[in-house]
């Protein structure tokens, strides 16, 4: 998992990811709670192995660097109104957070999109404590992109283990 050469934009969007709390780690327990009854000796390690392939994906980068910072310029109060308001607020209808997200989960097809409503719908670990709004940070865009990462590394465990067995 080291040894790599990363780009710009991939070492960007994996120190952004961890700049606003969000860990491989966490991510992985995602997979993990999204994956386990399916693959009875899931490690997790396999998680973080996909986890870490999807952020690999320049599509993934660009979704994380986006989102990211507009959450931050949110929080900093620097959007223009109605913007400001509508992201600092994470109002329901605004919904291109989870368009955003979608870009993400599109990389490895439908399974994906199952997997993404549902853990959007449960919340389950570093989701809960992004969507904790008394914190004083915005993470209208985060929420969403740390889901669909989950979701997308479900989709390429799922693929990979269906191509072994
Ligand atoms: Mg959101």
């Amino acid at each position: 998992m080291t040894n790599r050469q990363m780009d710009v934009v991939e070492k960007k969007a994996r120190e952004l990811l961890n700049a606003r709390g969000v860990t491989l780690d966490d991510i992985a327990e995602l997979v993990y709670y999204l994956q386990a009854k399916y693959h009875p000796d899931l490690k997790m390690a396999d998680c973080k192995e996909n986890v870490d392939r999807v952020l690999r994906k320049r599509e993934v980068q660009n979704a994380v660097l986006t989102g990211i910072q507009l959450d931050i310029l949110a929080e900093q109060k620097k959007l223009e109104e109605p913007l400001q308001d509508i992201i600092d607020r994470d109002e329901g209808l605004y919904g291109v957070d989870e368009i955003i997200a979608l870009s993400i989960v599109n990389v490895y097809g439908s399974i994906g999109f199952t997997n993404y409503g549902y853990i959007d719908k449960q919340k389950p670990g570093i989701l809960e404590h992004l969507n904790d709004k008394s914190s004083g940070k915005c993470h209208t865009f985060l929420d969403d992109i740390v889901g669909a990462i989950a979701a997308a590394a479900s989709s390429r465990l799922a693929h990979s283990a269906a191509n072994t067995e």
